[in-house]
């Protein structure tokens, strides 16, 4: 679903990515761990083109993330078809960054409406559904500032996928919330794993990388260190880097 060949990104003359390879299979949920600053983010960025790749290939279903090739050239996407392309990937951040003007019904029928042109029944139909996934059947009319940010954050989950994404990105979904609400959070994405949603999830909860993950990556400093099954790297760290990271975190 995901491919990474030697990706390379630099702000300037900060190099951040240095030659990231990687691949994650469709229904795989991936979790992307590393220090502050090892480039997680930018990673993520970069796969639904929110950040260009400096060097390397990069492809989502098959597709380059902002260009297409023919023959042996490479065209860069117009916005138009950068946009369409981003579509089909959901984002949920760290921050909730929902609407705060909006209800929780209307921040996940927005996009359907408004980028796909569903029609607002269908849109509030799935809406419905969507907030009942996530635990929220009776929240739809409450706005943001109304809910808890464990709440939050699953109304923006259920935006995300009102979009229909065949790939979620998570930058650290829940380390903004208070410990008594990260579980509620990690449960609804268990539940989407359970579903079979591909799932990239940047965190540091490692009992959800060992028990949902399919694989765990460590990157530092711009690059893959260790990647295998979680349960493995997590109990048999290879590389010292590794091993120091983890004695911080678990
Ligand atoms: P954290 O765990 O703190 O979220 P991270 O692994 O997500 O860290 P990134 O946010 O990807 O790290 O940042 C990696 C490096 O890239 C940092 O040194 C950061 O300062 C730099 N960086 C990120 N975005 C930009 C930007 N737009 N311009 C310049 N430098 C940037
Ligand atoms: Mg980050």
């Amino acid at each position: 679903m995901v491919k990474a060949e030697a990706v390379h990104k630099s702000f300037g003359a900060s190099h951040v990515l240095k030659g990231i390879d990687l691949e994650v299979a469709p229904r795989e949920v991936f979790c992307l761990v590393g220090p502050s600053g090892s480039g997680k983010s930018t990673f993520l960025r970069c796969i639904n083109h929110l950040e260009k790749i400096s060097a390397g290939r990069l492809s989502v279903d098959g597709q380059l993330v902002g260009y297409r090739q023919k023959g042996d050239k490479i065209y860069e996407l117009k916005e138009r078809e950068v946009a369409a392309q981003r579509r089909d990937i959901g984002m949920v951040f760290q921050r909730f960054n929902l609407f705060p003007h909006m209800t929780a019904l209307e921040n996940v029928t927005e996009a359907p409406v408004q980028v796909k042109g569903e029609s607002k029944a269908n849109a509030v139909e799935r809406a419905r559904k969507l907030l009942d996934r996530v635990g929220l059947r009776d929240k739809g009319d409450h706005y943001p500032a109304q809910l808890s940010g464990g709440q939050q954050q699953r109304v923006a989950i259920a935006r995300a996928l009102a979009m229909e994404p065949k790939l979620m990105l998570f930058d650290e979904p829940t380390s903004a919330l208070d410990p008594e609400l990260v579980g509620e959070v990690l449960d609804v994405m268990r539940g989407l794993a359970e579903d079979g949603m591909t799932m990239i999830v940047v965190t540091h909860e490692m009992g959800f990388a060992r028990e949902v993950g399919d694989s765990l990556v460590f990157m530092d400093d711009g690059v893959v260190v260790e990647s295998g099954r979680p349960r493995e790297v997590l109990t048999d760290p290879q590389h010292e880097r590794t091993k120091s990271f983890l004695s911080k975190v678990l």
